[in-house]
């Protein structure tokens, strides 16, 4: 299977006709502005600044994809961050460009194998989100990482996953995965990698 701690930058994607041809499977990494999105990449790749944080939003208006190695007989696979959605400070004619991206990438790619759903703990499934993934094929493996899990007690975070994983049965997808998910205290990054790379195997 490809390992993402081999993650290296490949290219910055803003019109999908420019695509690159998929070498192998890929997974897409989805969120809310400021769900986590780009600190759970770095801490899934084990690497600091591998996603750029939400705070350079020029970044944000792209695909960003990533290239990981082959490990043993494995293809080649690649990763896939998209704009995160909903960002408050522009305009909504451009907030809907960005949330298009990510949706027709994640309708239309033929190599998607998964996606990440990223969102707050917090927050739960916001409609934004379930817009996104009404975009996903049923066959893409879908895991839902409960990020900034680290801002709730037990109880809290099990109510959550509970509550996301509801949510997500009543949208059709009783498949995905729910993942209470910590940068800072370190809670479901190993479970979420190991899934992940379950993917690409
Ligand atoms: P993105 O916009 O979805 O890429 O979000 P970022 O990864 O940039 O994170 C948004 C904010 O949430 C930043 O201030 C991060 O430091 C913070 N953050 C991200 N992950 C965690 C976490 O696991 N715990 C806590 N407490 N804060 C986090």
């Amino acid at each position: 299977m490809a390992s993402l701690s081999t993650a290296q930058f490949c290219t910055t994607v803003t019109d999908l006709r420019r695509l690159p041809d998929a070498v192998g499977p890929e997974v897409a990494f989805v969120g809310r502005s400021n769900a986590g999105k780009s600190s759970a990449i770095n801490a899934l790749c084990r690497r600091r600044k591998l996603a750029f944080a939400s705070r350079t939003p020029g970044r944000t208006q792209a695909l960003n994809l990533f290239d990981l190695a082959p490990v043993g007989e494995a293809a080649p696979a690649r990763l896939v961050d998209t704009p995160g959605y909903g960002y408050a400070a522009v305009p909504q004619a451009t907030r809907e460009t960005w949330g298009r991206l990510a949706g027709r990438y994640v309708a239309g790619r033929d190599a998607l194998a998964g996606v990440v759903l990223v969102a707050d703990i917090r927050r739960g499934l916001t409609a934004l989100d379930e817009e996104l993934l009404a975009w996903a094929p049923a066959r893409v493996h879908l895991l839902v990482l409960l990020a900034k899990a680290d801002k709730l007690n037990r109880e809290e975070r099990r109510r959550a996953a509970v509550a996301m994983a509801q949510a997500l049965a009543l949208r059709g997808r009783d498949d995905a995965r729910v993942i209470a998910f910590s940068v800072l205290s370190g809670e479901g990054v190993d479970e979420a990698r190991a899934a992940i790379e379950a993917w690409l195997a």
